[in-house]
């Protein structure tokens, strides 16, 4: 055992956290995990000879050509960046409830998640996905053009791209209206990160950059468009079925990888063998026929006295002895002075990759991991520090320090030691959290939305793809009278018994969380309605007092209740009376905790996928309150649980009891007990027990039952290709589901049949009842159908044939069936008075005449 790890030392720092700093895009130490190894260190020392870098932009989480990045990063080590200008909030989640902000940080994670596989960096910019839009117009609206064209300039001036690499055309043939919009800033964008005289506030941190090239990514989905694409002038043709021998695949197989992380979106993909042809067409800069890069230097001669650096390197990389790769560092030490001496942003960044590249060559392994992985402010958190030379080359350990997120070091111990071949060197410090640190919430959403982008205002943090970590470890190491440091963020390792050992970011969080149980009370009646607060404690001995505040008109009793927790982890329900105004109202409701002589009204919501490291988010302590009138005839309710919704406890909002359909339930259980049956969105595609059941339960409408059949969608990729008609036989009559949707919310909405007992009964459906909806009308309205059915709504977007495929609904035998593709998935969480109302028609439709 060595001296050093026999003496422990213990160090108590205050540990500043600025949230408001950050020191540049972070290198991504992280990016190659999924390589070890001799293929990692040679694809390492390759890419250190390589100085070209490509950024692609497209609209959304999924839009970028996967195995196009995973070419340029991991077949010709160039630095690579996929810009996202959206998270992909506006989708349709296909493994959970999760909406809006919360899809937005799953989708964010899962593209890390696929970066980490294909080596690229990942960046956005401040546009919310709104949801489907036809229109260019309808995006620019929303979003300003200036705000989301200042963020794609700003991420090109710092990213610095030789190539940039559109994956849309910017015409109405990309569909979306975010896509086109992607192409059409990321063309303005190139010439105007150029200018100084564009966007110059960021010219304080950021130099003008000019790429070199602009390319169209043309599509060649089909066979067709590939013909089409080889007819464009100075075209360059890339084959990402080439096969890597270092990596053992070829690109397409990796985009089959890391494309599969887009869980959320259901974009499982096959991993392609054989020729994959993309093509390059160049819109801007001098025309490229054979490769993206052709006439762009990407050597170390590129940068000023940068030619003695690159004949170093490349000696490096050709003398590599893949038994002893310590060989090759005395090489990377003669060349790093060279590279420290040219004043150059991409030489900074090569400097941090070189000294990556030393902590491979030595198997070194550097950790800081904290004992929690949630703190409260004032508390103190210990952290352990390791350190371990995997290599028989003398490392010697100079010190290390503890850095907060503004780069500031907030702690360090200097000791100076060699570090003995696979012998651990431990640390332990304790950090105090300072009192009046900020909860970890995401960067993007510390701040309400200013309309549909995110309200960000530190220049610093635009584009970054995730929170940096709260607490760094810095390593300072001498490798033969050379100092290095390196970086390792401060995280939780835990053993998991089911999936092995883990690792999370570590977290601020509240002494007590605070969460309603549900995010919206609606009050059908003039009655007053049970609302449970559950206070959670993040630490020990929590006892305070919990307070509702609401809106003149309201009334809770009591006004507050105590609580006491004992223990970390403990949690109190409890349930206030709360009593509505007679009239039609809405109100913001509040639940704060006095504890400790403060006031804590933040709640907590963990997001965990296996995919993706455990999210936490903190929202206000807060719900909707909405009372209106609805009149309801149903109370038991079956649903079958389909992709993932909230509807169940909006229909529990209701007043109605919910029960959740299990296979055995619909293959087994008397349906009759039950006043209506809901299926849940998507449910045809994630429950084949559905199907199974399909005549079981058109015997139950047929018996007097009402079954309610929520969206679908017949499946096929995203760029089309369904296979039709294999929804057809999901209701009593034939009917088909199309792609058409209605995606202003505002659509106007037409009562083609007013007298439809969907529209009267029990409550009477007027215009009003469509007013505050949000997002959007629907989404895979039916296209044709059985004359059985009745279509009682139309509504289309601007401009566009109205759809009337809405609502389909039909009496069968003695009962009722309809099928709905409005979303009311959004609407009623959202707490749209209107989507209760009429949703309370279709539940009810068994006693209407
Ligand atoms: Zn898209």
């Amino acid at each position: 055992m060595s001296i050093l790890r026999a003496r422990f030392l213990r160090l108590y720092v205050v540990l500043l956290i600025l949230l408001n700093g950050y020191q540049g895009f972070m290198v991504p130490a992280l990016a190659q995990r999924n390589l070890s190894g001799m293929p990692e260190i040679e694809l390492a020392l390759h890419k250190l000879n390589v100085l070209g870098s490509v950024l692609m932009i497209a609209a959304h989480p999924d839009d970028e050509n996967t195995a196009l990045l995973a070419y340029y990063a991991r077949g010709r080590t160039m630095r690579t960046g996929y810009l996202s200008l959206t998270r992909g909030e506006g989708g349709q989640n296909l493994i959970g409830p999760e909406q809006g902000d919360m899809l937005g940080v799953i989708r964010t994670q899962e593209l890390l998640a696929a970066r980490r596989i294909d080596g690229a960096e990942q960046f956005f910019t401040r546009a919310i996905d709104f949801g489907y839009t036809k229109t260019t117009d309808e995006t620019f609206a929303k979003w300003g053009r200036e705000r989301v064209l200042s963020d794609v300039v700003w991420v090109i001036r710092k990213f610095r791209p030789d190539v940039v690499i559109l994956r849309f055309s910017g015409t109405p043939r990309d569909g979306h209206g975010h896509h086109q919009a992607s192409a059409i800033l990321g063309k303005e964008a190139f010439a105007a990160a150029a200018d100084k005289n564009r966007f110059p506030e960021q010219l304080r941190y950021v130099r003008p950059w000019q790429a070199k090239r602009l390319f169209w990514n043309v599509f060649s989905f089909t066979a067709e468009q590939e013909k089409e694409a080889k007819a464009l002038p100075h075209l360059v043709e890339v084959d990402t079925g080439e096969f890597n021998p270092i990596l053992g695949k070829s690109y397409a197989e990796i985009a089959g990888i890391s494309r599969s992380q887009h869980r959320s979106q259901g974009f499982g993909a096959a991993e392609r063998r054989g020729p994959a042809n993309n093509f390059l067409a160049t819109i801007s800069g001098e025309p490229a026929d054979r490769d993206a890069f052709e006439g762009i230097d990407t050597t170390w001669s590129r940068l000023p006295g940068g030619e003695a650096v690159g004949h170093i390197l490349a000696e490096a990389e050709r003398t590599l002895a893949p038994e002893q790769p310590e060989k090759t560092i005395p090489l990377l030490l003669k060349a790093r002075p060279l590279i420290a001496a040219i004043d150059d942003p991409l030489a900074k960044r090569k400097l941090e990759e070189l000294d990556e590249t030393l902590a491979l060559c030595t198997g070194l392994w550097l950790d800081a991991t904290a004992d929690r992985y949630a703190a409260v402010p004032g508390s103190t958190v210990k952290i352990e520090i390791e350190a371990i030379n995997r290599s028989h080359y003398p490392v010697r350990q100079t010190g290390y320090g503890l850095l907060g997120l503004n780069g500031a070091k907030v702690g360090e111990v200097w000791i100076a030691g060699p570090m003995a071949y696979n012998e651990p060197v431990r640390r332990e410090a304790a950090g105090l959290i300072p009192p009046g640190t900020p909860y970890s919430q995401p960067f993007w959403l510390r701040k309400p939305h200013a309309g549909d982008t995110y309200d960000i205002t530190e220049q610093e943090q635009i584009g970054l793809a995730d929170s940096p970590p709260l607490l760094n470890a810095e390593f300072e190491l001498d490798f033969g009278g050379t100092r290095v440091r390196l970086k390792r963020p401060v995280q939780y390792r835990y053993v998991d018994p089911t999936q092995g050992e883990l690792t999370r970011p570590v977290v601020i969080v509240p002494a007590v969380a605070v969460d309603f149980s549900e995010p919206v009370a609606l009050f059908p009646k003039e009655s007053p309605k049970k609302i449970e607060v559950a206070v959670k404690a993040n630490t020990t001995d929590m006892a305070g007092e919990l307070r509702l505040e609401l809106p003149q008109g309201w009334r809770a009793v009591p006004a507050s209740q105590p609580f006491r927790l004992a223990q970390t982890g403990d949690e109190q329900a409890l349930t206030f009376s709360v009593a509505p105004p007679r009239e039609d109202a809405q109100g913001r409701l509040r639940a704060v905790a006095h504890v400790d002589g403060k006031e804590i009204s933040t709640g907590m919501t963990a997001i965990a996928f296996p995919h993706i490291p455990p999210q936490t988010l903190f929202p206000d302590a807060s719900a909707k309150l909405e009372r209106v009138n609805v009149a309801l005839t149903a109370h038991k309710i079956g649903y079958v649980m389909g992709a993932g919704d909230q509807v169940p406890d909006a229909l529990g909002q209701l007043g109605c009891e919910v029960t959740l359909l299990s296979a055995r339930d619909l293959a087994e259980a008397d349906l009759a007990g039950f006043d209506a049956i809901v299926t849940g969105v998507r449910a045809y595609s994630v429950r084949p027990d559905l199907r199974a059941n399909q005549q079981r339960l058109l015997e139950y409408v047929q018996n007097g039952g009402t079954m309610i059949v929520q969206y679908n969608v017949a499946e096929g990729g995203p760029f089309g290709g369904r296979r039709t008609g294999e929804l057809a036989h999901i209701g009593p009559y034939p009917f088909e589901i199309g792609r058409g949707r209605v995606t202003v919310e505002e659509a106007p909405v037409r009562f083609v049949e007013p007298d439809n007992p969907l529209l009267v009964s029990p409550n009477h459906i007027s215009e009003r009842d469509f007013e505050g909806w949000i997002q959007e009308r629907g989404l895979y309205f039916a296209e044709k159908w059985d004359p059985h059915y009745h279509a009682p709504l139309e509504t289309g977007d601007p401009g566009e044939k109205p759809l009337a495929g809405g609502i389909l609904y039909a009496r069968y035998g003695r009962g009722v069936y309809i099928f709905t593709a409005f979303s009311w998935f959004r609407e009623l969480p959202a707490g749209v008075p209107g989507a209760y109302r009429i949703f309370a028609n279709m539940l009810s439709a068994h006693g209407a005449p």
